[in-house]
């Protein structure tokens, strides 16, 4: 029987709900370009329940128990005195959200002697030091799709956020002013503008998708070109790399991994080869780009606007100076965690358990690490190596 050792962000401050804002979800049939929604045998939840906290458990507890298994679930993941690290010793199954990620360092790996597969309920397993798992046999899994196209919204949404100048106009009326000219003077139209997406994977593509009725231009870089008839269908510019695509672009959205190639990518080098007054957007991973680079670069008006919702580390400490930078439109980690999203994750997670325990093979499309070797997605999408250093910092 294994100890399943579950890290979930904290309930609401006041409280788990005990009624939601609207019935239910819409019915999904499945995935752009055909892969399945996760398909466990059962689900002990309702869909649109708060799933990716504390008491939401992922809806995982009375499947585990039922069959013999330990569940143990926390949200006090950072220090070597938190829970995470004390259970982890004897635990077999690590599972962690991106959102409230438990850091899988090297050391920790170390320790968790009977760790076998770290399951990622979302999707980026960067939290995971993967050279360390690779090198102790442990299987990483995410699962893949469950938010993406969550994401894609999001990102949308923080386009037109930015470029609209929304968040200030809206703190205008909430603060009972009406100034026009103070919200109209940051304010463009998207249409006409030049928009790039570093990667065009599940999420950037689906963005670009998202962004053709705007009448933007768009522009992609990627490790693998789109088929043709995509390029052609969207009107899509490709280009070798992000230096190569960026200085085409009023608005840039990186939606790459974060792997030892995409780490630091956005630094003051490349972010001067910008257009003034560009916009970046990043709901990827916050260490693709340099952290206070981004600052300077708001400061100095080579950017217009940054949003996002990724950080490092998270939870964000309360001095992050992207709290406190100009122009920007930051979210807490959330556009991957919509009551929409933590139903299909949830699922998926139940989908992976209940395949490791009967022994059968895991959905390739959800491995990441296995064998001792990247596998499945993650052969396409990762570079072995290490992008969890520094979580403390
Ligand atoms: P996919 O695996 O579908 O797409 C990732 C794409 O990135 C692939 O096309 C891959 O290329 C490409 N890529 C990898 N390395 C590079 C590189 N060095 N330069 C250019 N392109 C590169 O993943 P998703 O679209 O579903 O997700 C992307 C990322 O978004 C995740 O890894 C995660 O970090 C983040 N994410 C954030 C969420 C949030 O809540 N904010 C939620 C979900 C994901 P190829 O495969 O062609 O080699």
């Amino acid at each position: 029987m294994a100890k399943i050792l579950c890290v979930l962000y904290d309930d609401p401050v006041d409280g788990y709900p005990k009624s939601y804002a609207r019935d239910g979800l819409p019915l999904v049939d499945g995935y752009p370009g055909g892969q399945t929604l996760p398909s466990p045998e059962g689900i002990d939840f309702i869909p649109g329940q708060l799933l990716g906290s504390v008491s939401g458990e992922l809806g995982l507890r009375s499947f585990l128990e039922k069959n013999g298994h330990t569940l143990v679930v926390t949200s006090d993941k950072d220090g070597a005195d938190s829970e995470f690290d004390r259970e982890l010793v004897d635990a077999d199954v690590v599972i962690s959200q991106p959102f409230w990620p438990a850091y899988l360092t090297a050391e920790r790996i170390a320790k968790a002697k009977n760790l076998k597969i770290a399951i990622t309920a979302g999707i980026g397993s960067d939290h995971v030091d993967l050279q360390a798992a690779i090198d102790r046999g442990i299987t990483v899994t995410e699962v893949t799709y469950s938010n993406s196209i969550s994401v894609a919204e999001h990102v949308v949404m923080m386009i037109l956020s930015l470029v609209r100048n929304y968040i200030p106009s809206y703190k205008i009326v909430v603060d009972g002013g009406w100034n026009i000219a103070d919200a109209v003077s940051r304010s463009y139209d998207v249409e006409g503008m030049d928009v790039g997406t570093v990667a065009a994977g599940r999420i950037g593509l689906a963005v670009l998708r998202r962004l053709k009725p705007f009448d933007m231009r768009l522009h992609y870089t990627d490790r693998h070109r789109l088929p043709a008839e995509v390029e052609q269908e969207l009107g899509l510019t490709f280009h070798p790399t992000a230096q190569d695509m960026v200085p085409h672009c009023d608005v840039v959205t990186i939606n790459a991994p974060l792997h030892p190639e995409t780490e630091g990518l956005f630094d003051d080098k490349l972010i001067s080869t910008m257009k003034r007054g560009a916009y970046l957007v990043n709901t990827a991973r916050a260490k693709i780009a340099d952290r206070d680079a981004i600052v300077r670069a708001l400061e100095s008006g080579q950017l217009a606007g940054y949003a996002g919702d990724v950080w490092f580390p998270q939870p964000a400490p309360a001095d992050h100076p992207w709290r406190t930078m100009p122009h920007h439109g930051m979210t807490p980690h959330i556009s991957g965690s919509s009551l929409s999203a933590q139903t299909r994750y949830a699922a998926g997670t139940r989908e992976i358990l209940e395949s490791w325990f009967a022994g059968r093979p895991i959905r390739d499309e959800y491995l990441i690490v296995d064998g001792g070797q990247l596998a499945g997605a993650g052969s396409h999408s990762y570079s072995a190596g290490n992008a969890t250093t520094g979580w403390n910092g």
